[in-house]
């Protein structure tokens, strides 16, 4: 699933929840209908952040990979339903109900990072997915509730270039399907 890679020049990498194509159209039509001053997040990188790495030398990527792939989560169920900040001026879409099984996902990952010798910001997890960046204030609001059938996540690398940021999947999981 992952190019070989010859250098063990640091990846920026973050495991995630790619936003599926068609949910990620409908996010950005309606966001795009509200007008709200910023810099939008292009479709294609719409994403939940389950756990960030930062920069991780090449050769953790064989570690990395077994941890997604051992990891036994089970599918869910996420309305995203609010509509807020994240910090000053970035604006993104939260769920008032976060599921037990998103919680447990991150903590597992949280934990076999842990092993991996890789420690994880101890801010407390607040899922959201974002919309647009250098976001001009809005206030906490309902959102239509945009229902994501949480089937799979993965492991993605971050690269910047003139055109902007670009994740890569370098690979993928599936969750079992919720019982
Ligand atoms: P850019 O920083 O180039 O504007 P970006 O923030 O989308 O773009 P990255 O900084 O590589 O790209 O971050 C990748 C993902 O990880 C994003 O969802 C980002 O919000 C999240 N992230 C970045 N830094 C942290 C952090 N310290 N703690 C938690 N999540 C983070
Ligand atoms: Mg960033």
């Amino acid at each position: 699933m992952i190019e070989a890679t010859e250098s063990d020049s640091p990846l920026r990498l973050f495991f995630a929840l790619g936003c599926p194509a068609d949910l990620a159209g409908r996010l950005c039509h309606w966001r795009d209908s509200l007008g709200i001053e910023g810099r939008p997040v292009p479709a294609a990188n719409l994403h939940l952040t389950l756990a960030f790495l930062g920069a991780q030398p090449a050769r953790r990527l064989t570690a990395l990979t077994q941890l997604g792939e051992r990891l036994d989560a089970q599918g869910f169920a996420l309305q995203l339903d609010r509509f807020g900040m994240l910090g000053e001026d970035v604006a993104c879409l939260f769920a008032e109900q976060i599921p037990e099984a998103l919680l447990r996902l991150h903590r597992q990952l949280r934990e076999g990072l842990e092993e991996l010798g890789i420690t994880l910001d101890p801010r407390p997890f607040r899922p959201h997915l974002t919309l647009l960046r250098q976001a001009a204030p809005i206030d906490d609001s309902h959102a239509p509730a945009f229902a994501w059938d949480v089937r799979q996540f993965g492991l993605y690398l971050s690269q910047n270039s003139a055109e902007g940021v670009r994740y890569q999947p370098l690979a993928n999981w599936a969750l079992t399907r919720a019982r």
